[in-house]
Order: C-alpha cells, then structure tokens, then sequence
C-alpha cells in the first residue's frame, strides 16, 4: 500500500511511544479535536484582526497574509485601516493612496484587486461584504482558500482553507506524497482538508491550523516536541518531517539586469508611473535606461551599486546610475519628487532601497566617493541633507 493511501492516523504506535499524555488523534475528528483544545489554549488570539473580525478587517489581513507573515504585516494593517477604516472609503480612494500605503509589502496585485474589489462590493453588493463563499471567491484576488477563511472569520461558515502552511502541515500529519503544488496531490489535499472539518468551532479549527503552520509545523526545525497531533503524525513517527512535503523539482531562476537612471536636479528626483498591470504595477519607479551605450546626455552618469531583488519567477540585478542636471538645464517629464515626497511614494522595495543608500551616501561607487559632494561632509551639496540633493 503506497504511504500516502494508508489510514489516516493510526494510534498503534502511540501508545507504544510512551506519548499518551497527549490527546489521542485515532481519525479525522480527532485531529481537528486536538487542534482546537490547542488553539483555545496556547494559539494565537492577540492579532489586531481577531479583536474586531468583521468581514472587512479580516478581508484585508487575509490578503495581506497572503505569501507575508504575521509580524511584517502587522504595521501596514493597521497603518491602511487607520486611512481605510471600512470599505467603503477604500473603493471611494485615489488609487495612487493605496499603493502607497501598501508600498514596501510587496506583490502590489493585491492592493490593485483589494480596491478592486471594494468597489465590486459598492456596486453589486449595496456595500456590504457578500456572505456567500461563491460570491466572494467570484471578487479579484480572492482564491478558494481567501475564500474560506473570510467566510469562516467573518461569517463562521463551515469550509475547509488549504494555503501554503496548512498544506505542509497536512501532507506531513497524514504522510501525503508528491508537491503540493502539482493538480493531482493539491485536489487530494483538498479532500483530505474538508474530510477534517469539525462539525462546530470552525473559527478555533481554522486558527489553529493556521497557527500550527505558522509557530510549530515550520518548513525548517519544526517543534515536533509540543506539536498537539504529534501522536498520530505519520512524518514523526516514519522519520520524514524533513522529507515532507515534498519540493518542487529544481529548475534554473532566470536572471535580468536592468539599469535605473537616479536624476536629480534642485532638491527632486526623476520618478515614472509603471503601467498599472504587471511588475510593480501602478507604483512610481525610477526611470529605465536602454542596455549598451548610454543616452549621450547621461553619458557621465555614475553607476552605483548593483542591486539584487528577486521575484518569484526570475530574479532582477539593478545597476543604478546617479546624474545631477544643473540649476538650469532642461529637465525630462515625469515625476519629480522631493526628499520630503519619497517618504510616502509608492515606491517598490528595491528602488526605495537605492534611493535611501543614496541618500545616505552608502550606494557610491570607490570612484564616485572621491568625486561626489556627498562624499564631502562640508560640501554645500551635503549640508543640504539631501542625497537627491
Ligand atoms: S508532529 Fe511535527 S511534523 Fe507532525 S504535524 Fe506536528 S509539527 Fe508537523
């Protein structure tokens, strides 16, 4: 019998190992017992989102969740509730305002279909967030698992989640083979998920695998030691924790390089408005520069360090080059920002990253430092404060 088609849990082996303290997990029931007697007990009830788990708070932390943990999350949650207290100021917003403030938490999609969505909801739903797992699956950016853990949260439906974590921890606790990603084993998790599903404490239920996956079933040096389903969990008790679930096969992450022109002229800095679809859709970044020879006009500008910013299909080598216009050259179209400005842009990570090392004289170049007034602490350049002056 293949590992993966044996029952479920077995408890044989339990009582053998000595661990009867624990509760016993012998079926389906038992495990989504165990995990909530645990949940109740030692999980996590302190996120800002369970203080208030109204359908819009719990839409908003569950997209920000996705792919992002807890803590990161944690600021940006409360930093857009305190501008987007409900839904309806969300789809009514300047797009511009929303990504700003989801700038620097990454996969900018979601905030385009949050909003997206907010406004679907005015429009079709009176404003109120639909109840039905149909119709909010049917909203932008909401997958089957978003779905479920919004109507289990917000509504206490009874429907089964299957994200990232909970798929390690299921393939691991009932020894499910292959990657979880591939159609065949994710339709089998999904099964083996609703055949889990209690018959009350849906909220504590999905919590707490939430959390098992999060605090204690971690992908690296899970703690096995006070796990509540250790008992019955088949990875434990065959040796293949570290083996389980298994990996995506290996395959080459393409590289790209591209250069970014940091412009500068009178205290602003050169930005452009990406199209609203595909990377950093919507955001300001700076301007990109042809490959090979440089526009005659930039031909002095100075590269600077190589940033790296990896994406999930391919991962991206930056070379920023600095150029400063005089006073009263002719400067391009675009977006010019002051220092003060930048702070709230919606600007990605890594371009936030080369304009702070900017700023702070960490980004030049052995050449350009000897070159450069901020390399000169007394220059007027520097006592301007400014690295994009
Ligand atoms: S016993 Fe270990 S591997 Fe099994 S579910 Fe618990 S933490 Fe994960």
């Amino acid at each position: 019998m293949p590992a993966g088609s044996r029952p479920l849990l077995r408890t044989a082996s339990i009582k053998k190992s000595g661990a009867a303290a624990k509760p016993a997990v012998t079926r389906p029931a038992g495990f989504a017992t165990a995990l909530i007697r645990w949940q109740k007990s030692t999980g996590r009830h302190d996120l800002p989102w369970q203080q208030q788990p109204d359908p819009y708070r719990v839409w908003l932390s569950e997209i920000m969740l996705q792919q992002t943990q807890v803590a990161t999350v944690i600021p940006y949650y409360r930093r857009f509730l305190a501008r987007f207290p409900d839904l309806t100021s969300l789809a009514a917003a300047p797009a511009e305002e929303v990504m700003a403030l989801w700038s620097g938490l990454g996969y900018y999609a979601r905030a385009r279909n949050l909003q997206r969505a907010a406004q679907l909801i005015v429009a079709h739903h009176g404003g109120h967030f639909p109840q039905r797992l149909t119709d909010i699956e049917a909203l932008p950016g909401i997958g089957r698992s978003t779905a479920s853990a919004i109507a289990v949260f917000a509504f206490g439906a009874r429907a089964a989640i299957l994200d990232g974590n909970v798929k390690r921890v299921l393939a691991r606790a009932f020894g499910i083979e292959g990657f979880p990603g591939q159609k065949a084993v994710e339709t089998r998790l999904w099964t083996l998920a609703e055949s889990l599903l209690p018959s009350r404490d849906l909220a504590a239920y999905t919590q707490g695998l939430m959390d098992l996956g999060a605090t204690l079933c971690t992908r690296a040096q899970p703690r096995c030691n006070v796990c509540p389903v250790t008992t019955a969990c088949v990875a434990l008790r065959e040796d293949r924790v570290a083996a389980l679930p298994a990996p995506r096969a290996k395959r080459a992450v393409p590289q790209r390089t591209v250069k970014m022109l940091v412009l500068r002229q009178r205290g602003r800095v050169l930005l452009e408005q990406r199209p609203p679809h595909g990377i950093w859709g919507g955001l300001l970044s700076l301007p990109e520069l042809p490959q090979g020879k440089l526009p005659h006009r930039y031909a002095a500008a100075v590269p600077l360090p190589v940033v790296r910013h990896a994406f999930t299909h391919f991962r991206l080598d930056i070379t920023p080059l600095l150029c400063d216009l005089n006073a009263g050259e002719t400067a391009p179209e675009g977006v010019w920002l002051s220092l003060k400005q930048l702070d709230t842009a919606p600007l990605p990570a890594p371009v936030r990253k080369i304009l702070n090392d900017v700023h702070a004289g960490l980004a030049l170049s052995s050449n350009f430092a000897a070159a450069s007034p901020l390399a000169r602490p007394n220059s007027s350049a520097a006592r301007a404060k400014n690295g994009v002056r």
